[in-house]
């Protein structure tokens, strides 16, 4: 059977080069389009994600301001610094990090970004809008997920898709995404019993369980289309690779999968709102 590897840098590549001109033209009418990033603690891997946001702005010519606030951050002190990027005109896009300290009801704090800004889908508002089939800005993992099937052509409109993993920021709004597009989905977690059997009737898999190599080769449909978005120490996705390799018609690799293209509708999502706020002036 004729494999493609899914390249996620390809996508990432089209959707950075697509932004170039729309970004001149911002600067052009005195506007640069600004994410801020807000990390709470000091946990290395999201340390490193945080910068890699800021890092792809910067090389878009867009601005990024990072915020990092110490591991003893309480719910209000961040609502109040999330107050203040709401307020400040100059920023487009507001990020952050998950997860935070356990002392923090991250779901207040998500709650808190104004949904002009919430370029990665994460309040109670913007998922609801994602659902319903009209969010202008879903989360970036399922949006890049979706950019990924659209970039290469993959049908969705009838196919039978299990996602596994119901996290608010990815499975549930990537199963919702899929749903939109008239895919017949499942939506599985860990109380889910038969779970290989499940995913053996899948046309498309989607994985976001946060286990390495969980999915296995022999749940893989002969013919069935893989996306991992899992991203576990190691550089190791959620899918045994090579073992899903063997049956699918196209797969993700981990790295260069999912995870260049997420930081991509990053981008897009933060262009598209600094652009929004020039409508609204
Ligand atoms: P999460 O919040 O921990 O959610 C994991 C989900 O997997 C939960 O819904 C959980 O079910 C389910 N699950 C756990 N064990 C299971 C099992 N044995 N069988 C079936 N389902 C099981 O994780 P997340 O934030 O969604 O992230 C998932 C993965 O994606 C991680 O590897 C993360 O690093 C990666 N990720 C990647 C990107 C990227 O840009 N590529 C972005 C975000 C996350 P319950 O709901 O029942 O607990």
């Amino acid at each position: 059977m004729e494999k493609q590897i899914l390249d996620g840098r390809l996508v990432a590549d089209s959707v950075k080069n697509s932004l170039k001109e729309r970004v001149e033209n911002l600067i052009k009418k005195g506007i640069t389009p600004c994410l801020a990033t807000i990390l709470v603690g000091d946990d290395p891997s999201s340390e490193t994600y945080v910068n890699m946001k800021g890092k792809a702005c910067e090389k878009l010519g867009m601005k990024s301001i990072k915020i990092h606030l110490s591991k003893e951050t309480s719910t209000e002190e961040l609502l109040e610094t999330i107050q203040k990027l709401n307020e400040d005109d100059t920023v487009h896009g507001i990020l952050l990090q998950h997860p935070v300290p356990s002392q923090i009801d991250e779901r207040k704090a998500f709650d808190a970004i104004d949904i002009r800004k919430d370029v990665d889908g994460v309040t109670s508002f913007g998922y609801g809008q994602t659902a319903l089939g009209f969010g202008k800005f879903p989360s970036c993992t399922p949006a890049a997920i979706m950019k990924i099937l659209d970039y290469y052509e993959i049908p969705i409109e009838g196919k039978h898709a299990v996602v596994i993993g119901r996290s608010p920021i990815l499975g549930k709004p990537v199963s919702a995404l899929l749903l939109n597009e008239n895919a017949t989905v499942t939506t599985c977690h860990s109380r889910t019993t038969n779970l290989a059997e499940i995913v053996k009737l899948a046309d498309i898999v989607v994985a976001a369980v946060g286990k390495p190599n969980f999915i296995q080769g022999d749940w893989i449909k002969p013919g069935a289309v893989v996306l991992d978005a899992g991203y576990n120490k190691g550089n190791i996705g959620d899918v045994d690779y090579e073992a899903c390799l063997v049956n699918s018609s196209a797969i993700t690799p981990v790295p260069g999968g999912v995870g260049p293209v997420t930081i991509s509708m990053l981008l897009k999502h933060t262009v598209d709102a600094a652009e929004e706020s020039l409508k609204a002036n």
